[in-house]
């Protein structure tokens, strides 16, 4: 029988090893509000480090941005996210829950629960009593200047790609390339979410990955084809099993007015399909609406012929949390081993928070404790290393297993006459012996391997 998952076994895995704690605890918590602990800063950062990789360090044709949380308010305005960024909310006046009008129409929906009465859906029970749909703006409103009422009112943004498009005629220059090329960036967003969280897969800031990618006009659904292969790749390459992934294109009725394509990768959370990324052929909405706006005009002008375009955008948008949390769902894994129970996280080994955890077998071995020691040293050069001398072996083994941590070298007598150890592997539970010496240049081979999940065991 295969392991079940739930997002309990989740939340309170993420709570007892550190991950993720619920933000503001100590004053009675904060509603889709959280923390990152330790481990969850090295997870989040592994998985924003690999989406970087693929897209800017082994490509040539797409550049990085870091721009600002807050920018002109007209910016919102030529967006369309004032006045229109709202998702339509249902109240139930009994239960006091609300929901999203879309998730309620959607039978796929079936996290939706009535707030009396678990077993049935929102409207099913006689006591129900929901409101028309209603619009809320999804976006945090704060003020710039010392003195309140002179101040202008800006917005937290609710997405980083706006900060790409107004970029667009800088980083364009810079470029010096004909699209296609792309701007690719990494930050917080805020969005007031009203619904219910489901833990990190819905909360009030996070941080998005995402990609603007310029094209010509003509080539765009070509290039829209592209990316959504290529991010399903990136989920699949890093470890994501198949069986839990789709792509589900968008029907007419849900597409933006702007947008001739939009495709979710959706993923089989806990809580049934959903959205992990978007990727979206958005045109040149974008481009256009802040030229008309600003009056700068953000096109393509090539110095020699003169030829002149507006590109269309190809965007595919990941948030980092939801994907942390897509791995760490997908890696979770419970076995009996030697009629002991063991959790383990078969995240991929580039993604683990920990790569290697050194241990001295004998902790009161003073020998073992220094070449452990000298050891963990020389490797932390180069990769994320745990030393951990507290305890029994088979826990400290079982303390890794539960972060995640692929490989354990373990120091023992035998060490100490032939400098050899032993590399105990998290999935397999093999142990081999190499040279000390060979560690460094040993792991680094393995991570360098290509990587899939073991299937999940009991
Ligand atoms: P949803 O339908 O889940 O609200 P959306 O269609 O509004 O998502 P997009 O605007 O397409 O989401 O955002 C792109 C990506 O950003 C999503 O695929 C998701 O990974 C992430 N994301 C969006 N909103 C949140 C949130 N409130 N918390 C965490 N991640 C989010």
């Amino acid at each position: 029988m295969a392991t079940e998952v739930t997002m309990d076994k989740i939340v309170s895995l993420c709570r007892r090893r550190g991950f993720v704690f619920p933000s503001s605890e100590i004053y009675g918590g904060l509603g889709s509000s959280y923390d990152y602990g330790h481990y969850g800063v090295l997870l989040k950062d592994n998985v924003k480090a690999r989406w970087l990789e693929a897209m800017v360090r082994e490509r040539d044709d797409i550049l990085a941005l870091d721009s600002s949380i807050i920018l002109h308010p007209r910016v919102w305005e030529a967006s369309g996210h004032v006045g229109g960024f709202t998702d339509p909310l249902v109240d139930c006046r009994t239960c006091k829950q609300r929901f999203r009008a879309d998730h309620l129409a959607d039978p796929e929906h079936t996290e939706l629960h009535c707030g009396k009465r678990p077993s049935k859906r929102p409207g099913e029970t006689p006591d129900c009593d929901l409101t028309e749909p209603r619009h809320f703006n999804l976006m945090f409103r704060t003020r710039v200047g010392a003195v309140e009422e002179t101040g202008v009112d800006v917005y937290l943004r609710p997405e980083t790609a706006q900060g790409i498009f107004i970029n667009f005629k800088n980083v364009a220059q810079l470029a010096r390339r004909k699209p296609p090329f792309g701007i690719a960036q990494v930050g917080k967003a805020f969005r007031n979410e009203i619904t219910p969280g489901n833990f990190i897969f819905r909360t009030l800031e996070f941080e998005m990955m995402e990609l603007e990618y310029f094209v010509p006009p003509s080539d765009a659904q070509q290039w829209y084809e592209y990316w959504v292969a290529e991010r399903l790749a990136w989920h699949l390459r890093y470890g994501v099993r198949e069986a839990n992934l789709r792509v589900r294109p968008h029907e007419a009725d849900e597409l933006s007015h702007y947008s001739s394509g939009t495709s979710d990768i959706e993923y089989l959370y806990p809580i049934g399909w959903s959205e992990l990324e978007g990727i979206a052929n958005r045109g040149d909405f974008d481009l256009t609406q802040h030229t008309n706006e600003s009056g700068t005009k953000l096109e393509w002008v090539d110095a020699g012929t003169g030829e002149r375009f507006t590109p269309h955008v190809i965007e595919p948008s990941l948030g980092v949390n939801r994907s942390m949390l897509t791995f760490l769902i997908d890696a979770y894994d419970e076995e009996v081993v030697a009629e002991r129970e063991r959790t383990v996280l078969r995240l991929h080994p580039r993604l683990a928070p920990v790569t290697v955890a050194v241990l001295p077998l004998i902790t009161k071995d003073a020998g073992m404790v220094a070449k452990a020691q000298a050891l963990r040293d020389e490797l932390r050069q180069h990769l994320s290393v745990e030393y951990d001398e507290s305890g029994q072996i088979g826990r400290r083994y079982r303390r890794q297993d539960e972060i995640g941590t692929p490989w354990a070298l373990t120091v023992d007598e035998q060490s100490l006459t032939d400098d050899t150890i032993t590399v105990r592997d998290r999935d397999s539970l093999a142990q081999e012996r190499i040279s000390i010496a060979r560690a460094r240049e040993y792991l680094l081979e393995r991570l360098g391997e290509p990587w899939a999940p073991p299937p999940r065991t009991t």
